[in-house]
Order: C-alpha cells, then sequence, then structure tokens
C-alpha cells in the first residue's frame, strides 16, 4: 500500500488475453468455492476485444480481492464474475456479485479504508486485515477507473470497478493471438469449452492440450454447458453425449436454438461418441453437432482436429 501511495509502483502496458486471465483465477478459486458448495460463474461480453493492453498482474490482483472476499463470506447460492465493454469504449466494467453475508449500509463507504472491517467480529470468524480493499481501490484508481459496491445484509453484496484498457490491436485482425504454421497459414488461439461429466476425462484432455495455444473452460453436463455458452465466447466445443443432468444432445440441440434466435452463426461442436457406429454418429449430426470423434479420444486426434478448426490463412 505505501509503495503504491509512494508512486512506486508502475504499470505495465502489454498484451494479455482477457478470458485466460479471468479463468485461471476462476479455476484456482474454483476449488475453494466447490468445497463451500457455492457456483463461481463467469461472464465474459461477447462484445470484448480477446486481447487487452493493460497490466494483468495488477488487474488480476483486484480480481483476486475481489472474488477471495466474495467466496470468504459466501456461505450457499453463486458467485458471478463479469466483464462487459463500457458505453466509453476504452473502460471495461468488472463485477463480482456474490449472495453471500452482505454489509451494513453505514458501513460501505469505510470498507475501502485502510484496516477496515465492516463489523468487529469479521476478524475473529474469518479472518483477515482490512487492506485487501484499500490496494483494491488504490491499484483501480491506478488503472485509470474506480471501485463501488452495492450491498444488503443478509442478501449479498455487489463490487464493480472500471479500468481504462485499449483492444490490443496489433494482434491478429480480430485481436487474438496465433502461431505461424506454415508460409500464409496461422493456428489461432481458440476459447473452447470442454463439456464432459467425468472429472478424469476432463482432466485428460486438460493434460492433452497444456502445451497449446488454447483456452479450455469446463462444463460438468448440458445444463451447466449451456449456462456458461450463453455466457461467454467460445470458439468450439467438445461434448461429450452421455451426461446426467443433460445429455451432450439435447445441449447440443438447445445451443443451436439459442444461437439461431440471437442470429449467431453456428459455433463449431465436436461430439465426443462412445462409439463409431454410423448411427451414433449420425445422432450427434442430427442434434446440430458439426463434427465427432470417437472415444477413448487419443491425444493426437484431438489436436489434429482443433487444429483444423483453429488454422486461418494469414491474409
Ligand atoms: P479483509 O477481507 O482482509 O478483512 P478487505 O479490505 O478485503 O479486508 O475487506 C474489508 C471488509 O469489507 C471485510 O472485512 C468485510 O467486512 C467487508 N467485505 C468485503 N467484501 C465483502 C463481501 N463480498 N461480502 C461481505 N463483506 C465484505
Amino acid at each position: 500500500l505505501s509503495k503504491i501511495e509512494a508512486g512506486r509502483i508502475d504499470l505495465e502496458e502489454r498484451s494479455f488475453n482477457l478470458m485466460e486471465e479471468v479463468e485461471k483465477i476462476i479455476s484456482i478459486y474454483g476449488v475453494r468455492a466447490n468445497e463451500k458448495k457455492v457456483k463461481l460463474l463467469k461472464c465474459i461480453s461477447k462484445n470484448l476485444p480477446a486481447n487487452l493492453l493493460g497490466d494483468p498482474v495488477r488487474l488480476r490482483q483486484v480480481l483476486v480481492n475481489l472474488i477471495g472476499n466474495a467466496i470468504k463470506f459466501t456461505d450457499k447460492g453463486e458467485i458471478r464474475v463479469s466483464a462487459e465493454r463500457a458505453p466509453d469504449d476504452e473502460m471495461i466494467i468488472f463485477t463480482v456479485a456474490d449472495s453471500g453475508t452482505g454489509i451494513a449500509q453505514d458501513k460501505l463507504e469505510s470498507i475501502f479504508d485502510e484496516f477496515s472491517q465492516a463489523d468487529s467480529s469479521t476478524t475473529r470468524r474469518y479472518g483477515g486485515t482490512g487492506l485487501g480493499l484499500a490496494i483494491s481501490r488504490k491499484l483501480v484508481k491506478l488503472m485509470g477507473g474506480e471501485i463501488s459496491v452495492k450491498s444488503e445484509l443478509g442478501k449479498g453484496s455487489t463490487f464493480s470497478f472500471t479500468v481504462r484498457m485499449k483492444a490490443d490491436a496489433v494482434e491478429a485482425a480480430d485481436g487474438k493471438k496465433e502461431k505461424a504454421v506454415d508460409e500464409g497459414r496461422v493456428e489461432r488461439a481458440l476459447n473452447i469449452l470442454l463439456v464432459d461429466d467425468s472429472e478424469d476425462n476432463r482432466l485428460l484432455i486438460m493434460t492433452f492440450m497444456k502445451d497449446s495455444l488454447h483456452t479450455l473452460d469446463m462444463a460438468e453436463n448440458g445444463e451447466d454447458a449451456f449456462e456458461k455458452f450463453m455466457m461467454n465466447k467460445y470458439d468450439l466445443v467438445l461434448m461429450d453425449m452421455q451426461m446426467p443432468v443433460m445429455d451432450g444432445y439435447e445441449a447440443t440441440r438447445i445451443i443451436r436454438r439459442w444461437e439461431h434466435d440471437k442470429n449467431i452463426a453456428d459455433t463449431p461442436i465436436i461430439a465426443f461418441t462412445a462409439h463409431a457406429l454410423r448411427e451414433e454418429v449420425q445422432k450427434c449430426l442430427n442434434a446440430g453437432c458439426t463434427d465427432h470423434l470417437a472415444k477413448p479420444v487419443k491425444k493426437k486426434e484431438l489436436i489434429e482436429r482443433i487444429r483444423s478448426y483453429a488454422i486461418q490463412s494469414s491474409v
């Protein structure tokens, strides 16, 4: 804090992928949220550029403080982390909304002060130092924005902050990361949604892809997938077909219906089928899938198939 006050913190300006950055934090905090049986959702508006110019480390610090607090003070319900473009094109609005304990109205201003906690029992029950929000406010200011909170005791809190960050126009035309494959062609980084009820399978695919350019987001069943699909921008969906709650056929159908209603182009969906039987494949295609891979999926096959969706001509 004193470093910031003394002006000894320099902001970096470099290109980073917003979805990747938020995903990193969510995957770390997701474990804690899971333990508390609280849902941790992210919602990155489709109108945001994929790559931004700014200081990802400072941004992460603020998000980590807010998400950490939200989990600490929430015992049931959900936490929603969202990002959208402000009407002023160069500002981005981040929101962390929880359904936790809430904060008394007369404490709302003071929680941003150093060493301030909403009530004296907080340290006893939850620990903490009362410095997180003071640091967050200063960092947000440094990034050209403001932080505010709305809250109701017993119902939850919503922290919002803005930061001034431009789209990285130097990247590929649509602002995505890419890697040259051969002359005239590039492999773009894709945001991929992996839908599979088996944790082992999700881990396996994650391991297959750990050295790739792509960002992987996960859903445990069709319902979860549809919710995530509506809130985020994905370039590709990997869909297991047999799942509890809502299977891959139904999930694909409602994704397609939703895309058509919104006039959005079909996102490629690769079905993971249990057998390579013709009828099975046809059933996936009829539901709206673009493509299929037979399980168990092999690393090379998966990587190559994904690459076929990521390769583009560089001109
Ligand atoms: P710390 O979490 O270390 O106590 P912070 O500066 O991050 O310090 O937060 C200050 C106080 O604001 C907290 O002690 C708590 O009383 C209140 N607070 C912050 N975030 C939330 C939240 N999401 N829900 C309820 N209270 C919160």
